[in-house]
């Protein structure tokens, strides 16, 4: 029984319509149609069975808007990683579809060397934007304006690297095509940054005009701020705890 499955797991979920989490890599395979060369990445990085938070959210994500707190080193990366890339499926250029914030630089990295490895042998382009402090930089800049329109599926950065691309290519910089936002480690972006991270992301996702955009915001730690955030913002939201709730 699913519920049985979870509680083993010290899955929490609330919200309505919380798809069944999968068991194994291969039932995503056979239910949702992953790419075959997914699992064959996932079996080559060493995966053979999903992580509790990889179990609930893969499936979650394919389905609603998501919060999810789970422990630091749980494989939230994935988690998020792989279902963003089943949906975007093939390589359009357009726009970027996909933008992931994480609070820093070398959180961003990290985010875009595992999204790198698992969507080995895709045609999707997984890209990390540049710091711009060096003159040599700033022309990567001139680039990161090229690659923001037209190149890239998905784009990894921290909210304030993001938000200083949106001033400065805001004529050329269109967030229609942004279908999903993620929101990594989304309690420690509350906390720092001079700005404050409800205004940069208040600032992102009011750029980001789909209708369609999803958002999901992942966290090691429960947040009030977060949760309030996600309250006001997104409805129909699925929440996902993973552990101990009061850890
Ligand atoms: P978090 O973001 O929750 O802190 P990460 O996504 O960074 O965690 O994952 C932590 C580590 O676990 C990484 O080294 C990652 O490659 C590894 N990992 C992720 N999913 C799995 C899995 N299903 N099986 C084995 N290792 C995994
Ligand atoms: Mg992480």
């Amino acid at each position: 029984q699913v519920n049985h499955f979870r509680n083993e797991k010290h899955i929490h979920v609330y919200g309505t319509d919380m798809p069944d989490p999968i068991e194994s890599f291969d039932q995503l395979f056979k239910s949702y149609q992953i790419d075959k060369n997914y699992m064959e990445n996932l079996t080559n990085m060493g995966f053979k069975v999903p992580t509790p938070v990889q179990m609930q959210a893969i499936t979650a994500i394919l389905h609603a808007k998501v919060m999810v707190c789970a422990p630091t080193g749980s494989g939230k990366t994935l988690a998020f990683g792989l279902p963003i890339l089943h949906k975007l499926g093939e390589h359009k250029t357009g726009g970027f579809r996909a933008l992931i914030l994480a609070p820093t630089r070398e959180l961003a990295k990290q985010i875009q060397s595992e999204i790198v490895q698992v969507s080995k042998g895709s045609s999707l382009k997984v890209r990390y934007l540049l710091s711009s402090k060096t003159v040599e930089n700033r022309k990567k800049w001139m680039n990161a304006g090229y690659f923001i329109v037209g190149k890239f599926n998905m784009v990894i950065t921290t909210p304030k690297k993001f938000v200083y691309v949106l001033k400065k290519f805001r004529s050329e910089l269109s967030l229609k095509s942004v279908e999903w936002l993620v929101v990594d480690e989304s309690d420690k972006l509350y906390e720092d940054g001079d700005m404050g991270f409800r205004q940069q992301l208040g600032n992102i996702y009011k750029a980001c005009q789909s209708s369609a955009l999803r958002t999901l915001l992942f966290s090691a730690t429960f947040s009030k701020e977060v949760e309030l955030w996600c309250q006001l913002n997104l409805d129909n939201l699925l929440r996902i705890y993973i552990g101990n709730i009061n850890a």
